[in-house]
């Protein structure tokens, strides 16, 4: 183990009470929630990596800015301050918050997509997937080949496949490509990044075919952060101007900023043009599902701490001690021979659950069998990120083979601490050390049409 720990870069001032179940309880607790991890009270969960969406811990500025938060209807104060903020830090002429990412998909891709169109992405996140849906087009991926392997470790491996994004365009007729999307970064491969040079060389295939690029950023500062540690020729740039290059490449942006924003709720849209003729239908379907354009669904008080969030993101030291947590937990599997999706993405560390159970098929989704054993060794919450999240083809309805299959510990921000993570460590040590035992996964009772993952009901395969 050669990594240490990077101290936090603050001090802790409220605290919140963890409690753990016995195991017997813990046992229970999960049968009850139909083995779906998104049926478990957070109080049941001892260390809740669930999602890092959210589940930030906020500043004393953000705390102090909750009430300075201006609650006009029109024209709020805080909602000039996020504009500026948004202006400033992307360097994007429209600025429009909504009341989180998915909202900012709702709103912008009916406008951009419709039945008959395709909508190619490094990797789809779920919501973005499914909003490519619900505007009746459909969602292609086209992540480069190293993402797919997680033992081999490789730069930037959430990139854009560029050459196949070529020739997927030519194959579906540029006509009938309405949006290529970027994740930033890319979430489904765990946290991967993007490097400079493939969002230029994307936006280039973009720009010859006349193809709008839309950077879905929810991790926007952690992206930039690898780009300065890792591309050639960043190291003396500011995490600022690292995030204003790679948005120079995009021509709009959808954001979760309950990610990288450091809120519990909020959203954003970004258009680069300031005088882009999608401001009047962006700001149409804001109005009609969000809320008045000045405030998208959110509190006064929420923009404004959303505006702080922002700059305390791209603080360099926050950086440093947010990636370093992932790779103190990565140093320790690579100890215990744990195989993860390597080297370590920005915002969790994706468990390779087909490696920790060969015998599981996709089918029975190992990955979802990881986070159910997570819970009951150490009442960890986990999710999966592998066919269980993927679902069913939506023509022929049968299950699809997910390119991985993750056991997802996503890591919330300013939360958790060393000690935290050494029981996590030591929960998927003892994990490993039976299962060799574990030969059969899950399977699923019921399950809703879209979006099955949060909502369907489990039962051990016989
Ligand atoms: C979280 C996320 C979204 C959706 O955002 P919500 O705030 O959860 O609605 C979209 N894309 C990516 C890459 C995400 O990580």
């Amino acid at each position: 183990m050669a990594i240490k720990y990077i101290p936090e870069p603050f001090r802790i001032k409220v605290v919140e009470p963890l409690r753990m179940l016995t195991r017997e309880e813990r046992e229970t607790k999960i049968e009850e929630a139909k083995y779906n991890v998104f049926n478990l009270r957070g109080e049941d969960c001892y260390i809740d990596l669930l999602t890092d969406s959210g589940t930030n811990a906020m500043s004393q500025n953000q705390w102090g800015g909750l009430m300075v938060g201006d609650e006009a209807y029109a024209g709020a104060n805080s909602y000039f301050k996020l504009v500026e903020a948004g202006k400033d830090i992307f360097n994007y002429g429209c600025i429009q918050p909504v009341h989180q990412g998915r909202a900012a998909e709702k709103v912008v891709f009916p406008i951009l997509l419709e039945k008959g169109k395709y909508a190619i992405s490094n990797m789809f996140f779920d919501t973005t997937r499914a909003h490519v849906e619900l505007a009746g087009a459909r969602a292609v991926d086209c992540v480069v080949e190293e993402a797919k392997d997680p033992i081999t470790r490789a730069k930037f491996k959430g990139n854009m496949d560029v050459e196949k994004l070529e020739k997927l365009i030519n194959e579906l007729g540029p006509e009938n490509v309405g949006l290529v999307v970027m994740t930033v970064t890319n979430n489904s491969a765990g946290g991967q990044p993007v490097s400079i040079k493939n969002m230029r060389e994307t936006s280039e295939v973009c720009k010859k075919y006349n193809i709008l690029l839309d950077i879905d950023s929810a991790r926007f500062a952690e992206n930039a952060y690898f780009i300065k540690r890792d591309e050639e020729g960043y190291a003396d740039k500011s995490i600022k101007e690292i995030v204003r290059e790679l948005f120079s490449y995009g021509d709009l942006f959808t954001m979760s900023a309950k990610k990288d924003g450091i809120v519990n709720m909020g959203g954003l849209i970004g258009v680069k043009d300031a005088d882009t003729p999608l401001l009047l239908p962006i700001r149409a379907n804001c109005i009609s599902y969000e809320g008045f354009f000045t405030y998208g669904g959110l509190n006064g008080r929420d923009l404004e701490v959303l505006s702080i969030g922002l700059y305390e993101s791209i603080d360099e030291s926050y950086l440093a001690y947010r990636i370093g947590q992932m790779e103190y937990l990565a140093a320790k599997l690579d100890d215990a021979g744990i195989a993860y999706q390597s080297p370590v993405g920005g915002h969790g560390v994706f468990i390779d659950a087909k490696h920790m159970f060969p015998e599981i098929p996709y089918y029975e989704f190992p990955g979802q069998t990881l986070a159910i054993e997570l819970y009951k060794e150490a009442g960890i919450r986990a999710c999966d990120i592998g066919s269980y999240m993927l679902g069913n083809d939506p023509d022929t309805k049968k299950q699809l083979k997910s390119e991985f299959e993750f056991t997802r510990l996503a890591v919330p921000r300013r939360v958790y601490t060393q000690a935290h993570f050494d029981v996590v460590a030591d929960a998927l040590v003892a994990v490993k050390e039976r299962a060799r035992d574990i030969k059969r996964g899950y399977r699923i009772t019921w399950e809703p049409p879209m979006l099955r993952h949060f909502q369907a009901h489990l039962a051990p395969a016989e």
